[in-house]
């Protein structure tokens, strides 16, 4: 990269990455926080409030990462902060059961109808392995069905063609996950239906669930095709499979039930994380009680967890969650497609092929003109316009995810003064991408 990609400089940033590096792998602690696909200095953040993040150089940006969804009341607002402080003075873990776990799980099934029971853990990659386990348990086989560019954490039966950070890397495989791990993962193109009938048919008897995000965000925003979703709910219960819907990035962003609450396709599981947490390590798994019923300790399938339930973590997605009513969602899907018609209008201002692509108030850009349904599509990108259109809105403010294979997110907390910045920030942008070369 010249030195005219980066036209500023982040010194403090810079200095706590060298110190990170020499004790932390990469210097982060979640790969794509490292900027590998875009270079540079990664910015070590020191504050948030609202829809602005302060990093160690003092400088402020306007969010569109959020946490990578959780934040959707925007940075340390008052009211989960309370909720926080006030969790945090009863005490930090017990060990047994207490309350607020309970009243998180009664929120989270009055707002998801298929939701009949939860069991909490600590992070949607926990989610995602367990719900897996529970279907293997359940059925009493052994195959599940991904898809490439659906990221479900770093579990590693599902690490074959994942997205997100993986995508990001190009990782042609995964090290460290064995052959016997991955060999009973089947991974198809996604929003291709035929493939997933040809599965079936390949393995009659053998597959356990199909396990899909519930509008995927990982490769971008890539949203199912009408009817795929009933399509993988009608072709697991034809073959006696699970369907399991990750709405890790989706549930109770996409809507006050998620993508559920938006399409209505009722799965047999689900998985949760990000939102429900209010920026604290809390998912979950859940949905048929009959299934739900073969978990440890009512069933036989073993599943636990030290930290599952924190009554810090319930107590902050409690208090989101309840924050999340009819008007906030409004809010959130009103600034999301502000800002999505002005990305759009400074794109083509310049003469940028691009493709803007939602699901509720997700969404992201794609360098192409053609509109991206798979991994496939996804890849056909031109990222390095990606590139300069980042490093372009990072000089100005504006933090974006740092990969063009991530959803955008925006808050409540995203005002005009916020959305203005935005504004402000894109003509520049849009030039630096059609400026950039290969
Ligand atoms: C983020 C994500 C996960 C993994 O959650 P972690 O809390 O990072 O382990 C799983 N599935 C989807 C769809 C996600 O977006």
């Amino acid at each position: 990269m010249s030195e005219l990609a980066y036209p500023y400089e982040a010194p403090a940033s810079q200095a706590l990455f060298d110190r990170a590096a020499a004790v932390t792998p990469g210097g982060v602690n979640s790969p794509v926080r490292a900027f590998r696909a875009v270079g540079g200095t990664p910015r070590f953040m020191v504050s948030g409030t609202g829809p602005y993040l302060t990093d160690a150089d003092g400088r402020e940006y306007v969010d569109l990462v959020c946490s990578w969804g959780p934040m959707i009341l925007g940075h340390a607002h008052p009211e989960v902060i309370a909720a926080v402080q006030e969790a945090v003075a009863r005490g930090t873990s017990f060990g047994t059961p207490a309350e607020g776990e309970v009243a998180l799980a009664e929120e989270m099934v009055a707002r998801v109808a298929p939701l009949e029971e939860v069991r909490l853990v600590s992070s949607g990659t926990e989610a995602t392995m367990s719900a897996i386990r529970l279907a293997r348990g359940f059925t009493q086989r052994a195959k599940v069905i991904k898809f490439a560019g659906c990221y479900h954490g770093h579990v590693d039966s599902l690490l074959a063609a994942a997205g997100s950070g993986v995508a990001t890397f190009a990782l042609p495989d995964t090290p460290g996950v064995t052959g016997a791990q991955a060999g009973d993962t089947i991974v198809l193109p996604y929003n291709d239906l035929d493939a997933v009938h040809a599965a079936f048919a390949a393995h009659p008897g053998e597959i356990a669930c199909v396990i899909t995000e519930a509008s995927p965000g990982n490769m971008g925003v890539v949203p199912p095709l009408p009817g795929f979703n009933q399509g993988l709910k009608d072709a697991c219960a034809a073959n006696g499979a699970l369907f399991i819907s990750d709405e890790v990035m989706t549930g109770f962003r996409t809507s006050k039930a998620g993508w559920y609450g938006v399409e209505g396709v009722v799965p047999d599981l689900m998985t949760f994380g990000k939102v429900m947490g209010g920026g604290f390590p809390a998912a979950a798994f859940g949905g048929r009680a009959d299934v739900m019923a073969h978990l440890a300790p009512a069933g036989p399938v073993y599943q636990a967890g030290t930290l599952s339930g924190n009554p810090v973590a319930t107590a902050a997605g409690l208090a989101q969650l309840r924050l999340l009513d009819d008007a906030a969602y409004e809010k959130v899907n009103a600034v999301s497609a502000q800002i999505q018609s002005l990305v759009t209008e400074a794109l083509s201002k310049e003469g940028v092929a691009h493709t803007l692509q939602t699901a509720s108030n997700m969404f992201s850009v794609f360098f192409t003109d053609r509109p991206v349904r798979n991994y496939e599509d996804a890849k056909a990108q031109e990222s390095f316009r990606f590139t300069a259109f980042f490093h372009s809105l990072l000089a100005n403010g504006v933090y974006l995810p740092p990969s063009s294979f991530e959803s955008w997110f925006v808050s409540t907390a995203h005002d005009e003064r916020a959305v203005q910045r935005i504004a402000d920030a894109l003509p520049a942008a849009a030039r630096a991408a059609a400026e950039a070369t290969a």
